[in-house]
């Protein structure tokens, strides 16, 4: 059974589905739109969306590029075609620019594999590591950090299950176990139930936490039986990633619901994405409605520097103006801080004083090129450096568009 009560297939969709088909998670998972002829196909209204017209991707464009689409039907269904800059058509749609010269060329920018002592888990921090569950998602989303793993066919290596326990527990530093991938909650619930029993039988860990979009991209997947599931663990995190307001459904809001009912703490990171959410306004809406759906709204993360994603970035200082825009209209533990995951394994550091030393001044000894800095014409960069929890030195590059291809490459404003 779906989230209570069963959502009615919305009109747009031109599909033969019955409503409870429409409700099972796993007719959307199967049902993924993969093409954009599907995606039109599904919603005839999007024909003549400037988007689809002016920005032809095909399926043999997205093969050779690599490229991997996926939205479920129930996203799909929340694309307003009257719009031009649909936040939810932004994030789904494969587009020109991902295929386009690009001045990221890393395809793992944060060394997530560097720092993998066992398939399938990132050990970066002391405290905690990452297991990436599973590679395949409800929803492909075009700025993804994963676009290595999640636009990869085949699924998650064999199971790790064994090698990662034995791991955890010969580091006995280890307390907390992040559960990511692709989407963790895209496993079935007997296999999520088996890891999250065997996780939560290990004596040294503290926090199990839960990465997952599936209540914004398919909330149909938070069933009871899921839910009761959830509740046998305690304590237990989940972290969602709603992006936009427009995402806020009334079925989401239900999910969430359910979620918090079953005892489940919830957290929300958004990623601060050009020309979708890079405004006060729409920040100050999305974090109002998360508390209003008994979420946390805890992060708001710089995008990474994945190859093809250029066309997602904003300035550097931006996500910073836009808390600070916040504090004192929100409640203090409504404002989320404006993260920046720093490239080469640096790891998180928030956009604030202790962390952020500033622009790198022209002929500073880091004001130089690194491997991965190979700026085409028509982008401008600018340098900013931070410092790590080890005191570590790194430096950030920001990246703009340019129309004019002449343009130099400093001196970003
Ligand atoms: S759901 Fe998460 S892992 Fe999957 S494509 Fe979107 S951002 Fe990437």
């Amino acid at each position: 059974m779906a989230a209570d009560p069963l959502i009615p297939v919305p009109g747009v969709i031109q599909a033969p589905v019955s409503t409870a088909d429409w409700n099972r998670w796993q007719w959307q998972m199967q049902n993924q739109i993969t093409s954009v002829a599907a995606l039109v196909s599904l919603r005839p209204d999007l024909k003549n969306h400037p988007l689809i017209q002016n920005e032809p991707m095909d399926e043999k464009t997205l093969r050779l590029a690599g490229l991997r689409m996926g939205i479920s039907p129930w996203y799909a269904s929340l694309i307003d075609a009257g719009r031009v800059d649909c936040p939810i058509l932004l994030q789904g749609l494969p587009r020109q620019a991902e295929i386009q010269a690009d001045p990221f060329i890393d395809p793992d920018p944060l060394a997530e594999e560097l720092y993998m002592p066992v398939p399938d888990l990132t050990h970066r921090y002391p405290d905690r590591v990452l297991w990436y569950l599973h590679h395949s998602c409800a929803v492909y989303c075009r700025f993804c950090m994963r676009r290595r793993k999640v636009s990869q066919p085949a699924p998650a290596a064999a199971d790790q299950l064994d090698s990662i326990v034995q791991y955890i527990r010969s580091q006995p530093q280890i307390q907390e176990v992040i559960l990511s991938g692709g989407d963790p909650l895209a496993l079935a619930d007997s296999r999520l139930e088996k890891i999250l029993s065997t996780l939560f039988s290990i004596p040294q860990l503290i926090s199990i936490r839960i990465h997952t979009r599936m209540p914004v991209v398919l909330p149909m997947r938070i069933t009871p039986e899921l839910c009761a599931i959830l509740r046998q663990f305690f304590p237990l995190n989940l972290v969602t990633h709603f992006n936009h307001p427009q995402e806020l459904t009334a079925a989401s809001h239900i999910a969430l619901r359910c979620l918090r009912q079953a005892g489940v703490q919830l957290f929300n990171q958004s990623v601060l994405l050009k020309g979708i959410n890079d405004s006060l306004a729409i920040q100050s809406d999305l974090a109002r409605r998360l508390i209003a759906s008994g979420v946390t709204p805890a992060y708001l993360h710089r995008a990474d520097e994945i190859p093809g994603t250029a066309h997602f970035h904003t300035r550097l200082d931006l996500g910073a103006e836009i808390i600070a825009g916040l504090r004192g209209h929100l409640p203090g533990y409504a404002v989320p801080r404006y993260i920046v995951d720093l490239p080469g394994g640096g790891g998180k550091v928030p956009h604030e004083k202790t962390y952020y030393q500033g622009v790198i001044a022209p002929n500073h000894p880091m004001d130089a090129n690194t491997p991965q800095d190979k700026t085409p014409a028509g982008f401008g960069v600018r340098r900013h450096l931070f410092e790590n929890y080890e005191h570590r030195q790194f430096q950030i590059r920001e990246i703009e568009l340019r129309p004019n291809p002449d343009v130099s490459n400093n001196g970003l404003h």
